[in-house]
C-alpha cells in the first residue's frame, strides 16, 4: 500500500530529480506546495513554463538571457577587448555582483570532462573561438572556469587552442579554493582572484 496518494508520489518523484533536492526534501516541498493556496502554486507553475519557453542563449556570449542579445553584450560601456571566459551562468552573476569587472563574458554551459564523456565539442568552445576571429580585436582572455579537475582541463585547452593566435590569456588565481564552485565563493575572493590573474 502507497503511503500517500498517487499525486502526492508524482509530485515528490517529479522534485526529487531536482538537483541538490534528496527525498527528504522533496516531501517536504510537496506538502509545503499542497498547503499552499492555488493561486500562488500558479504563479510558482506559471513562472517555470515561461522561462522555459521564453530564455535564450545570448547571441554573442551564450549566458541566459530573454533578449537576442544580453544587456552586458549590449552595453557600450563595457570593455569588448576582454573576454572572461566561465562555465556557466551562475559563474558570471557571480563576477557580475562584484561590480568591479567591465570587460564582456563567454559561457561554456559545462566543462571538459574525459571521466563524464564531455569532450571540447560539448561546450561552447566552437563559438568562443568564433568570437576570437570574427569580432573586434580581442586583446585579453581571462578564464575563469572552476579550479576543478575539470575546470583545469578546460582552461589548458583553451589556453592551447587560442594562445597561437597571438591573443593574451590569463588564468585566475588559485586563491579560489580547488573544486570549488565559483558562485559559492564571496566576492573579495573573486575580486582578488581576478585582480591576480597569471599569464598563462
Ligand atoms: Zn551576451
Amino acid at each position: 500500500m502507497d503511503l500517500y496518494s498517487g499525486y502526492i508520489n508524482k509530485l515528490i518523484d517529479e522534485l526529487s530529480g531536482l538537483p541538490g533536492i534528496g527525498s527528504k526534501s522533496a516531501q517536504r516541498l510537496a506538502f509545503h506546495l499542497i498547503s499552499m493556496p492555488e493561486a500562488k502554486v500558479r504563479r510558482l507553475a506559471d513562472a517555470m513554463v515561461q522561462a522555459k519557453q521564453n530564455v535564450r542563449y545570448c547571441r554573442e556570449c551564450f549566458t541566459l538571457t530573454d533578449d537576442e542579445i544580453c544587456p552586458i553584450c549590449k552595453n557600450d560601456r563595457r570593455d569588448h577587448t576582454t573576454i572572461m571566459v566561465v562555465e556557466n551562468t551562475r559563474d558570471l552573476a557571480a563576477y557580475e555582483k562584484t561590480g568591479k569587472y567591465t570587460g564582456v563574458y563567454h559561457v561554456l554551459h559545462g566543462a571538459i570532462s574525459p571521466m563524464l564523456g564531455i569532450g571540447p565539442h560539448d561546450i561552447r568552445l566552437k563559438e568562443l573561438m568564433e568570437r576570437l576571429s570574427a569580432g573586434p580585436q580581442i586583446r585579453e582572455v581571462i578564464i575563469a572556469t572552476n579550479s576543478s579537475l575539470e575546470g583545469e582541463t578546460t582552461a589548458m585547452y583553451i589556453s592551447k587552442l587560442i594562445k597561437p593566435a597571438g591573443v593574451r590569456v590569463t588564468r585566475i588565481a588559485s586563491g579560489v579554493p580547488v573544486g570549488g564552485d565559483l558562485e559559492y565563493i564571496d566576492e573579495v575572493t573573486l575580486l582578488r582572484a581576478l585582480e591576480g590573474r597569471v599569464e598563462m
